[in-house]
């Protein structure tokens, strides 16, 4: 070995610096030693830490010993290269960076290999007359599903099973436990098909869409742009066939929301080759098994949320982002990335397609597509051939002053919701805001009760008997007295959906009704149960929150209320617009699937807000909006058009935050005041001030060109690294914001 062969390594530590640390490695030096995990002294403790290089030991230094924890590497080079980009363009530390890519057992040092991994198979010899006595569809589910082979007993929970369905043949004795994870060999060298169904025949459009993506060697980012039910997700499993074809992998992300049992049962029932999943009704070793299965290549095809982009994913071939307009994409601390952003960096260095699929795009694709970054593919149709559910805006300043008024029914929408449910179809109401009431204010002193962490007024929650803050934790017994004066005088203000939901109930007696949100659902467990009486087909008021606008049909609903769209319609965040139109087209798209079509009602007392008009008009709809919107955006010089970052700061003690904030201000200022193009916006506190016990205030960046955005964040970074040592302040870069603050 020659004098200059590296003898050390370079070593990122999950720790807001900006620098890199030597090491010596207590193995031999070699190239393979990067991305492998090491467990080092760092700062007088014991961390793990991330390999990312080789060098020789700097001069005069006294250098500690790293362990290597990994036998190979954990990060190859795709994810090497993904984290880097994002250390630079989030302005965030590489060690950080390495530290959020990891499952939270491999954060503790855990060996990066399985356990056990829990699965079922068919006892080799089966009793005809014990199966022919089973009246369960659930059981013989099981069975049918293991005759083709042993299962993960996770599979089986995904695809809605219940644990006492399989218990019970357990017991029965036509199905036993097995340990599964010896069995790990590579799915490229598994036999047999890759699909175990064909699917229907593709129409025009789905086939041209199939054959762009496939069609494209190397990368390159398509949106796929189709109604809901015109066949997308038809689409992406052809093409995820067609990738495994090749031996290659894919990676398909979703918004949590809408990892139903549905979505899973349509990927395990088609495709032979073993699937993994990340989402959060995971355990930690769970994640961590997923994690492996992909490392390993066991699994072709990953299905998860947001992070599971992080996961190593050897010969990757595809990356699918269903729902890529969904604001569950973004990752609102610590490393605040946006998953679609990460994921064409990732496909640019693995060379591969990445495939954009939304029924309502956001901005910022369609912007995109203009540019000629993406390439547009439409699904015009729905695929069965239902027609779209034809919508009509109420006027409320028209309708009577009724009981109903008080929480968003108009007469109109009453009568509407009475003759539906009278012949016996259902009736999706939507409003997007939980609790009985917004918040309780007393008569006697005016004061709005509100949470003692935060500045937000508490909402009453009836059925429970609390005031809850949606922000915090918070909850106390509603009171009987305002504990300010004693009163017994407190008014409710502003409705929820356990509100709508009383009126509903009293004023249908013969409907069934269900509510969906986080009170009524705690996951995903409940929302099958909820939904499995929607399901059934029986006349029924359905009503809920977000969770209702996503991830799920309702083929036989006929009718959809949408109950305040002024509420976010109205808003002085300029993506608020953008957002309402895709909750309005979304919501409206999950009825009248089948032989009956539906009616969308929009209630407004702003209907004829040019927002609503161009929406509801069938020639313009949401590609027009989206027109509009960019255009106006274009006008005022805001994102897609300029580029945004937030400086974010804390501290339990408002002046800490305002001055520390201030003062990282005016070296900005001092900087860059020159450079006109930059926009370095004033100290403000954050709508919501006080937050969990902590003040907010940020100050808004912004530049016509991401080179000079990043030279105002680097200058920003370094500032808050040198304040960031005054303890009780924190400091955060928010790059590409997807909300006001
Ligand atoms: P999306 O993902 O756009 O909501 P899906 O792929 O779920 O649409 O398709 C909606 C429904 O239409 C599904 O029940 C699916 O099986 C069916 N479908 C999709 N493509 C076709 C086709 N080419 N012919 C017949 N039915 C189809
Ligand atoms: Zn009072
Ligand atoms: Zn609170």
């Amino acid at each position: 070995m020659s004098e200059s062969a590296p003898t050390c390594v370079t070593v990122a530590v999950n720790r807001p610096l900006p620098r890199l640390y030597s090491y010596l490695p207590d193995l031999p030096a070699r190239p393979d030693l990067t991305g492998r995990r090491v467990l080092v002294d760092f700062a007088g403790s014991r961390e793990v830490a991330v390999v990312t290089g080789l060098g020789p030991p700097p001069a005069g230094a006294k250098l500690k010993t790293a362990q290597i924890l990994d036998p190979q590497p954990l990060f190859g080079p795709d994810l090497q290269h993904l984290l880097s980009c994002a250390s630079d363009y989030y302005h965030y530390a590489l060690g950080q960076c390495y530290y959020t890519a990891l499952p939270a057992l491999l954060r503790e040092g855990k060996a990066a290999s399985y356990a056990q991994i829990p699965g079922l198979e068919l006892t080799p010899v089966q009793d005809p007359k014990k199966i022919s006595a089973i009246k369960s569809q659930e059981q013989l589910q099981i069975l049918a599903i293991l005759a083709r082979g042993a299962v993960r007993r996770l599979e089986l929970r995904e695809r809605g099973i219940s644990a006492a369905s399989e218990n019970a043949l357990l017991k029965k004795g036509l199905v036993r436990k097995l340990d599964l994870h010896r069995d790990g060999v590579p799915w490229q060298s598994l036999t047999g098909p890759l699909t175990r169904e064909s699917g229907p025949e593709l129409n025009l459009w789905q086939s041209q869409a199939v054959r762009s993506v496939t069609a494209c060697n190397g990368y390159g980012c398509f949106l796929l742009q189709g109604v809901t039910g015109s066949g997308k997700t038809e689409v992406y499993l052809r093409i995820i066939e067609e990738t495994l074809r090749r031996g290659l992998c894919a990676l398909v992300l979703v918004p949590e929301i809408a990892l139903t049992p549905q979505t899973f049962e349509r990927f395990y029932r088609r495709f032979n080759v073993p699937i993994a999943s990340l989402h959060s009704a995971l355990s930690d070793r769970e994640r961590l098994d997923a994690y492996l299965d992909m490392q390993s290549g066991r699994a072709g095809i990953l299905i998860g949320t947001r992070s599971a982009l992080f996961t190593p994913l050897p010969n990757l071939g595809l990356i699918v982002i269903d729902e890529e307009h969904d604001s569950s994409f973004k990752q609102g601390d610590g490393l605040r990335y946006h998953a679609r952003e990460m994921c064409l960096w990732r496909a640019r260095y693995c060379n591969c397609p990445v495939v954009l699929g939304s029924a309502t795009p956001a901005l910022e694709s369609l912007y995109r597509v203009k540019q000629g970054l993406y390439t547009p593919l439409e699904l015009p149709k729905r695929a069965t051939g239902a027609s779209l559910p034809g919508a009509e805006l109420i006027d409320l300043k028209q309708e009577p002053f009724t009981d109903g008024l008080y929480c968003g029914i108009g007469q109109s929408l009453e009568r509407r919701i009475g003759e539906e449910t009278a012949q016996g179809n259902q009736v999706v109401l939507f409003l997007n805001r939980r609790g009985y009431a917004r918040h309780l204010i007393c008569h006697g002193c005016a004061q709005i009760l509100s949470c003692p962490n935060c500045d937000n007024p508490l909402t009453v929650h009836r059925a429970e008997g609390l005031l809850k803050c949606h922000i915090c934790e918070y909850r106390r017994p509603l009171p009987a007295r305002c504990p300010g004066c004693g009163s017994l005088q407190l008014l409710e203000s502003g409705f929820g959906t356990e509100q709508v939901e009383r009126f509903v109930r009293l004023r249908y007696p013969d409907a069934g009704v269900v509510r969906i949100d986080r009170d009524t659902v705690k996951d995903r467990r409940d929302l099958e149960e909820s939904l499995k009486s929607v399901r059934q087909g029986r006349s029924l008021i359905l009503l809920g929150t977000q969770m209702l606008a996503k991830g799920h049909d309702f083929p036989g609903v006929t009718l959809v209320g949408i109950l305040d769209v002024d509420g976010s319609l109205i808003s002085d965040d300029f993506r608020a617009q953008e957002s309402c139109a895709q909750l309005i087209t979304q919501v409206a798209g999950r009825a009248g699937r089948a032989s009956r079509p539906g009616t969308v009602l929009l209630q407004s007392h702003h209907p004829e807000h040019p927002l609503l008009q161009q929406l509801l008009n069938p020639k313009a709809g949401y590609p027009q909006v989206a027109e509009t919107l960019l255009r106006a955006r274009l006008r005022l010089n805001l994102p897609p058009y300029s580029c945004q970052a937030y400086v974010l700061c804390n501290a339990p003690r408002r002046e800490d935050a305002f001055l520390a904030l201030r003062e990282l201000r005016a070296g900005l200022y001092a900087r860059f005041a020159s450079n006109h193009r930059l926009y370095i916006g004033p100290t403000l506190p954050d709508k919501m001030e006080k937050r969990q016990n902590r003040y907010h205030y940020h100050l808004l960046l912004s530049a016509p060109a991401r080179t000079e955005l990043d030279e105002l964040l680097a200058a920003a970074q370094e500032s808050c690294l040198r304040q960031g040592t005054r303890s009780s302040v924190r400091f955060a870069l928010e790059v590409d914001p997807q909300e006001n603050c």
